[in-house]
């Protein structure tokens, strides 16, 4: 039996959680780092989730020039869902206070 070295990476799906503040999609914004001013690497590009709606929340923004668009991607969307995470704990701490105080 041959055993081919070919076999791709499993890249996980990563699901985009919807914005904690008003519960919109964020839209992921892609751009090419061989654009005049940008950063020199053609074929390559950077992806950032934003929120198109509230515009208050941003992931970090990832590029490729070291793996794949699919594992750049992917960062972004770990990136965006952490920061998800980051705002709903602060949205349950205030509700928790709020709560004592009433
Ligand atoms: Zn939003």
């Amino acid at each position: 039996m041959e055993v081919t070295k070919t076999a791709k990476k499993e890249i996980p799906y990563i699901s985009v959680k919807a914005c904690p503040v008003c519960g919109e999609h964020p839209e992921l914004k892609k751009e090419d780092l061989g654009r005049p001013g940008g950063h020199g690497y053609p074929g390559h590009f950077t992806y950032q989730y934003q929120c198109d709606f509230c515009r208050l929340l941003k992931g970090v923004e990832t590029h490729d020039i070291y793996d794949s668009p699919e594992e750049a991607k992917n960062r972004a969307k770990e990136s965006w869902n952490e920061e998800v995470d980051r705002v709903r704990k602060i949205q349950q701490a205030y509700a928790a206070a709020r709560s004592i105080c009433e």
